[in-house]
């Protein structure tokens, strides 16, 4: 019914993960009928934030300078780091409003059967170049929190996490803990409400 490139603009926005068919038709009709003046500010924005948005050279959330607003607010706690598998994972973690700590995004999670190995993680950067940077000239304690989703690349990720903390000098200075307890056994980080992070975040389960 509707003109062809009314369909091919909606079968863009459909390839996005979060719209539908409905959402797309919705998107790409707003747009058609909006103000010239509206459709050139979409347009800005849109290349604007392509162009601009990086991700954060030390926990890899999304930046527009060197470092995230995360990691440039002196009010976070630089010693207590959230490991997460994906950038948008801190938004999630985020709606506690009560997680003062950074982050470190991992990318990907271990998981051998897709042929996904620890070198295509973050983690050597945390191991290897993070820690070690926060640990100089200091005696202080680091406290790492995994929060991934439930599943089997999880279970290999924290187990490997625990291997390679123990065979570090500095194994003492730190601790680790996981955000299993007190989340629905099968979750969807987006659905999670402030409550439940809350719980999940006190609750948390000691590692090492
Ligand atoms: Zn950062």
């Amino acid at each position: 019914m509707l003109p062809e490139s009314i369909l091919s603009v909606t079968e863009s926005f459909m390839k996005l993960p979060a719209i539908g068919r409905r959402g797309g038709q919705k998107l790409a009709l707003d747009i058609l009928e909006s103000t010239p003046e509206l459709y050139k500010e979409l347009i800005d924005n849109l290349n604007q934030m392509k162009e601009k948005v990086k991700f954060c050279s030390r926990c890899g959330f999304f930046a527009e300078n060197d470092l995230c607003n995360i990691c440039r607010n002196n009010g976070r706690d630089k010693y207590k780091i959230c490991l997460i598998e994906k950038a948008t994972d801190v938004l999630n973690m985020e709606k506690s409003q009560i997680y003062n700590g950074q982050y470190h995004v991992l990318k990907h999670l271990i998981s051998p059967i897709d042929n996904i190995f620890a070198d295509k993680t973050t983690l050597s950067d945390l191991f290897d170049i993070r820690i070690p940077s926060l640990l100089i000239n200091e005696t202080v304690n680091i406290e790492l929190i995994l929060f991934f989703q439930s599943g089997f690349a999880s279970e290999t990720t924290a187990s490997y996490i625990k291997e390679v903390i123990k065979s570090k000098s500095w194994q003492n200075q730190i601790s680790l803990s996981r955000l299993a307890e007190g989340l629905p056994l099968y979750y969807n980080p987006d659905n999670l409400d402030q409550a439940t992070m809350i719980r999940a975040l006190e609750d948390r389960r000691t590692l090492i």
